[in-house]
C-alpha cells in the first residue's frame, strides 16, 4: 500500500533521515563535483531507425547519422545474423538457464568456440559473457600475488582493473613504447624477484585508434620471459588482410602472443568475448576463472548469431575493404581541412579538442547538424585530451563522410 505508507511517513516525526536519504546525502557531493568538472554523463535514447542502414538512428526523437558505434562492419543488423538469432531463440528458448559448468553450455556455444579457435588458428577458444568479465577472469585465473603486471598507459579500463585485481605489482609503461616497457621490466636489485611477469596491452587502442607495436612488445616479452596478452576488442574482424586482427596486421602468430582476447559486441556485431590460445590455457581458465565460472552463460541465440557473424567476417571481405576506403576518404578530407589526425589506420579516428567543455560543445554542434559523434572526456582519456571520437562503419556511405567533413569544417579551431 504505497498510499498508506506515504501517509504514515508524513505523520511520523522525521528527526532521523531514512536510509535512502542518508545514502543520497552522502553521494550528492560527489555528483556535484562531477558536474562542476564538466564530466557529468547523460545517456541518450538511441534507436536504430533503419535496419538496412544501422548508422541511421533516432536520438531523443531526432533522426541522425552516427559516427560513434563499434559496429564497424555493420553486422549488428545483418540479415543472416538476425535470422540466426531468431532461429536459435525459437529452437532453444531465450535464456541459457545456468553457468557453463552447470547446464548453460549448449551446442551453439560449443560450436562457436570451435569456430573461433579455427579462425584464429589456435587449439582452443573460450567464450565469456562480456569483454570486461573476460579480462578480469583471465587475470583472476593466471596472475598470482607477487607477480608483476605491466600495462600500456592507455589500456582499456577493463584491462587496468584486471591488472589491479590480484595483489600483483602493477606498473604502467609509456604508451606504445617497447623501450619503456623494457626499462620497467629490467630487474631492480632491491626488489624481491617476482614470480612471473605479464604484459597486457590493447591491440588497437580504443580511444586513439593506433595499433600496439606488437612485434617489439613480443621481443621484449621473450627476452624477459614475460607473457604477452592482447585485448583486440577493436582489431578483431577489422584489421589484418583476413580480419584476424592485430596479430595478423603485425605478422605475429598465436604461439608468439599466447593470450589473445577479443570482444564479440564490436565488429562481430553481437555480444560477448573470447580468449584464444592453447589447450592448457583454456583448461586453466575453465578451472579457475571466476568470471567464467560464476556467471550465467550468454543466451544460445547470442552464440548462434555470433557464429553467423563470424561466417560473414570470412565470406564478405568487401565489408573490410569498404570500411578502409571510407577511413581513407575521411583522412584525406580532414587533412585538406587542416585537422590534426592521429596515426590511426583503424575505424577509430579521434579529433583532440582539449578541455571537457570544448569537446562537449563540438559534439552538440554536430548533433544540431544531425550527426551524432561522442565527446570523450576524462577519466576515459587523459586530462587535456578531451576529444571527438569518430568511428566509421561499413554501413556508412561516402556521402555520410562528406557530410561529416562539411560539419567539421564549421567547428571553431585553435590555430
Ligand atoms: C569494449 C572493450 C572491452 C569490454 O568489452 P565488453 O564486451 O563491452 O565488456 C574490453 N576491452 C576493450 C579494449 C574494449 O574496447
Amino acid at each position: 500500500m504505497p498510499m498508506r505508507l506515504a501517509i504514515a511517513r508524513q505523520n511520523s516525526p522525521q528527526r532521523m533521515p531514512d536510509s535512502a536519504q542518508s545514502l543520497d546525502t552522502y553521494l550528492e557531493a560527489d555528483l556535484a563535483a562531477i558536474a562542476a568538472a564538466q564530466r557529468y554523463r547523460r545517456r541518450r535514447i538511441v534507436a536504430c531507425a533503419d535496419l538496412d542502414k544501422p548508422t541511421r538512428v533516432n536520438v531523443d526523437g531526432r533522426d541522425c547519422i552516427h559516427f560513434c558505434s563499434n559496429d564497424y562492419l555493420g553486422l549488428s543488423t545483418h540479415a543472416s545474423v538476425r535470422e540466426a538469432f531468431a532461429t536459435a531463440a525459437n529452437r532453444y528458448g531465450v535464456g541459457s538457464g545456468a553457468s557453463h559448468l552447470i547446464t548453460g553450455h549448449g551446442p551453439e556455444h560449443h560450436a562457436l568456440e570451435e569456430e573461433l579457435a579455427a579462425f584464429m588458428g589456435t587449439p582452443r577458444a573460450l567464450v565469456y559473457s562480456t569483454g570486461y568479465m573476460c579480462n578480469l577472469g583471465i587475470a583472476s585465473a593466471l596472475v598470482r600475488r607477487g607477480d608483476r603486471v605491466l600495462e600500456d598507459r592507455l589500456n582499456h579500463a577493463s584491462l587496468i582493473d584486471a591488472g589491479l585485481a590480484n595483489g600483483a605489482r602493477f606498473e604502467r609503461y609509456a604508451h606504445a613504447n617497447a623501450e619503456a616497457l623494457e626499462k620497467t621490466l629490467e630487474p631492480k636489485a632491491q626488489r624481491p624477484t617476482p614470480q612471473r611477469s605479464w604484459i597486457f596491452t590493447d591491440g588497437v587502442f580504443s580511444m586513439d585508434g593506433d595499433v600496439a607495436p606488437l612485434k617489439a612488445l613480443h621481443s621484449v616479452a621473450t627476452k624477459h620471459d614475460a607473457t604477452l596478452m592482447i585485448d583486440d576488442a577493436h582489431g578483431f574482424g577489422v584489421i589484418g588482410a583476413t580480419g584476424r586482427g592485430s596479430l595478423e596486421y603485425c605478422g605475429l602468430t598465436p604461439r608468439e602472443v599466447p593470450i589473445y582476447m577479443a570482444t564479440l559486441g564490436k565488429a562481430a556485431g553481437v555480444f560477448g568475448a573470447f580468449v584464444a590460445g592453447s589447450e592448457t590455457l583454456i583448461e586453466t581458465l575453465i578451472q579457475k576463472s571466476r568470471t567464467y565460472i560464476y556467471t550465467t552463460a550468454v543466451p544460445p541465440a547470442v552464440a548462434a548469431a555470433t557464429r553467423a557473424a563470424l561466417k560473414v567476417i570470412q565470406t564478405e571481405p568487401w565489408r573490410r575493404e569498404r570500411l578502409h576506403a571510407l577511413i581513407a576518404k575521411f583522412r584525406q578530407g580532414a587533412r585538406e581541412l587542416g585537422l590534426t589526425l592521429f596515426d590511426s589506420s583503424t575505424p577509430i579516428q579521434p579529433l583532440i579538442l582539449g578541455d571537457e567543455a570544448q569537446a562537449l560543445t563540438a559534439s552538440e554542434r554536430l548533433l544540431e547538424r544531425g550527426l551524432l559523434v561522442a565527446a570523450i572526456r576524462p577519466p576515459t582519456v587523459p586530462q587535456g585530451t578531451s576529444r571527438l571520437r569518430i568511428t566509421f562503419s561499413t554501413a556508412h556511405d561516402m556521402e555520410d563522410v562528406e557530410r561529416l567533413l562539411d560539419a567539421l569544417s564549421y567547428l571553431p579551431r585553435e590555430h
